[in-house]
């Protein structure tokens, strides 16, 4: 079986008035190029099934709004009804709306959802390291057991739409504080791998997954087998970005690295099944 940890998918009528939501700071970055892609929970099954994926765990965006997380975590747990062995859904809040975010997130893990993603504290407006914001935010995920996945930026390289500036220098500080609590860091963490083979970064991000989503776009195919050394095996999620990447592109790149049966396996599903609970054989 093979889990695509990182996707996101759109209510229909987001998709049919994107013009109206390019006000909200992090869709505009994203989406006012009328080729970036979305996609609806239906567009991403047909996609799984095009390209043999099993499970695909479907992400919000950083909206600023607390409004725009309600209406995109409500489609995102109808996606999960409709499809509960295909599609594992990530939502929304706005933390600097404490009371509204601390309600959202109880909300999300009553309707199924299991975490928030893909954060944008840089596009929402948010300070990281601001406790009176994120310190409950971080609280009640921990205690539902649910994910943080977080968008990440390397400090270098190619300007490109939506790259941001969580780079490890503003990430590592914030892992630091909240470290019993699991994260996703999408696009490789920035780099933050590399700093693993310090140990006192490696105890810090003893709950911290990376995921390949947007490889293709970014980095050399060697990157795979180098980060299976950096981190060990066991934190790397395969993931797309799908649909601003194809499901099928983002498997290919990794296919062509080579990897090892086994560290193909965890990469592709077995990393990702035990941060999630899922079980192969139900799928
Ligand atoms: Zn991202």
């Amino acid at each position: 079986m093979i889990v695509d940890a990182h996707t996101h998918i759109f209510p229909p009528e987001f998709i049919e008035c994107r013009e109206s939501l390019l006000a909200d700071p992090c869709f505009r970055e994203l989406y006012s190029n009328p080729q970036a892609k979305m996609a609806t929970a239906e567009q991403l099954v047909s996609s799984m099934d095009e390209n043999g994926i099993g499970v695909s765990i479907a992400a919000a965006i950083g909206w600023s709004s607390h409004e725009l997380c309600r209406q995109h975590n409500d489609y995102l747990a109808q996606a999960v009804k409709q499809h509960p062995d295909r599609i594992i859904g990530l939502g929304m809040v706005q933390p600097r709306q404490t009371g509204h975010a601390i309600k959202e997130i109880e909300r999300m893990a009553e309707s199924g959802l299991r975490g928030v993603g893909e954060f944008r504290p840089d596009l929402q407006g948010i300070d990281l390291m601001d406790s009176t914001v994120m310190q409950p935010v971080m609280q009640v995920l921990d205690e539902h057991g649910m994910v943080l996945m977080l968008h990440s930026s390397e400090p270098g390289g190619h300007i490109y739409p939506g790259k941001g500036n969580l780079t490890p220098e503003t990430l590592l500080p914030f892992i630091e504080r909240y470290a019993q609590n699991r994260f996703i860091l999408a696009h490789w963490g920035g780099g933050i791998p590399f700093y693993e083979l310090q140990p006192e970064i490696k105890k810090i991000c003893r709950n911290v997954y990376y995921d390949t989503a947007a490889t293709p776009y970014l980095y050399e195919g060697r990157i795979y087998h180098l980060a299976a050394q950096l981190t060990g095996e066991n934190k790397i999620l395969f993931g797309s970005d799908y649909p601003l990447l194809s499901q099928g592109r983002a498997l290919k790149h990794l296919g062509e690295a080579g990897l090892a049966g086994g560290i193909r396996e965890q990469f592709l599903a077995g990393n990702t099944c035990r941060l999630f609970g899922i079980h192969p054989e139900d799928v």
